[in-house]
């Protein structure tokens, strides 16, 4: 049985549960409101959020029960329209760039990039301020990032290469739980796309978990069956086409393409000759990208995606080194460094 319909009075945008929205819905919202109506959306099914501002707006709303911190349980509560309205707006707020975590009001003071304050006179609240058209540049006070680790397999393609000791989905799921310790100690947010090691994910819900977050970038982790041995990044380096679904968007292959380079190089820095560096190459170069154009988790991802293949399983020395818990950590710290460097990268160049 359905729930009767909660009141769609103060509600920002109701219409988003009952129909498609379109551009023209949106078209003139601020960064702010986009991000609210785009939250209304889970808070109607009581999700607790974890930004204060976001928990204070809808505290006030009569009709909201705050029920669980579970986003992927809320989203598989969601009508197909609503999540279909969830995706839409934020794919048009990260086109616009449009993509706002604060109130206006509370985005002052501004800390430029030299550390210097410097603050922005305010303007008279009675004088409604029309949203600026692109985001500013230099980036003021960017939020702290958050990352999306995809520990791979299971999925359709499989549960993953093996070796004698040890399996690509035990280690994979190892050193994405390594990397969240990691980064979260520094105030980042890590999503996983998975809870537990052998929850079977298809790598389109994989992009999927990416794209909700809103990740700055997404890893994904596997170990190689071929290649010889040592450590490979790949990146999309074009569309590709997957379920009758382009992509990924050409400011997507841009910011991979960039993101990649650095991370791969920094990672490869880190690891310090554990491992052979197998270079850093595009989907296609894969047996999936070769078909596809992109592998399928880059062709459903709307944020910068990458994949590691870790080491070459079968490989002895790869496996010794991969099986112990220092080469984990190694590789966990290795992975961590590539992240940082390629998010400050992209920061600095005001992306
Ligand atoms: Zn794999």
């Amino acid at each position: 049985m359905e729930k009767p319909a909660k009141t769609a009075k103060d509600e920002l945008f109701p219409e988003s549960r009952t129909r498609n929205l379109t551009e023209a819905d949106l078209k003139g919202k601020s960064a702010w409101e986009l991000t609210l109506i785009r939250n209304e959306i889970y808070a109607r099914h009581g999700y607790v959020f974890k930004r204060a501002e976001l928990a204070n707006h809808f505290k006030k709303r009569p009709w909201y029960k705050p029920v669980t911190g579970d986003q992927e349980r809320v989203w598989r509560q969601m009508s197909e329209t609503e999540r279909r309205n969830v995706e839409f707006i934020q794919e048009y707020q990260n086109r616009t760039g449009l993509r706002s975590l604060r109130p206006p009001s509370l985005m002052l003071p501004v800390q430029i990039a030299s550390a210097s304050l410097r603050f922005v006179p305010r303007t008279p609240s009675s004088q409604k301020q029309p949203e600026p058209p692109a985001p500013p540049a230099p980036p003021v006070r960017r939020k702290q990032p958050v990352i999306c680790i995809d520990p791979g397999h299971p999925s359709e393609v499989g549960i993953g290469t093996r070796g004698r000791k040890v399996t690509e989905v035990g280690i994979a799921w190892e050193v994405a739980l390594k990397i969240k310790k990691i980064l979260e100690k520094e105030g980042w947010t890590v999503v996983l796309t998975k809870s537990r090691e052998r929850e079977y994910v298809k790598n389109r819900d994989r992009a999927m978990v990416a794209n909700r977050a809103n990740a700055d970038l997404m890893v994904r982790l596997h170990c190689d069956s071929t290649g010889g041995s040592g450590t490979a990044t790949f990146y999309p380096d074009r569309q590709g086409r997957k379920q009758g679904v382009r992509g990924p968007q050409q400011d997507v292959i841009d910011r991979s393409r960039e993101m990649a380079t650095v991370f791969h190089k920094t990672m490869m820095r880190s690891l310090k000759g554990s491992l052979r560096d197998r270079g850093l190459h595009a989907d296609i170069k894969t047996l999936i990208g070769s078909r596809q154009g992109a592998l399928t988790g880059s062709i459903f991802s709307r944020v910068p995606v990458l994949l590691v293949e870790m080491c070459v399983l079968p490989y002895p020395s790869d496996e010794a080194f991969i099986a112990s818990e220092a080469g984990q950590m190694k590789m966990a710290n290795a992975i961590a460094d590539g992240i940082r460097a390629a998010i400050r990268r992209t920061s600095a160049s005001g992306k």
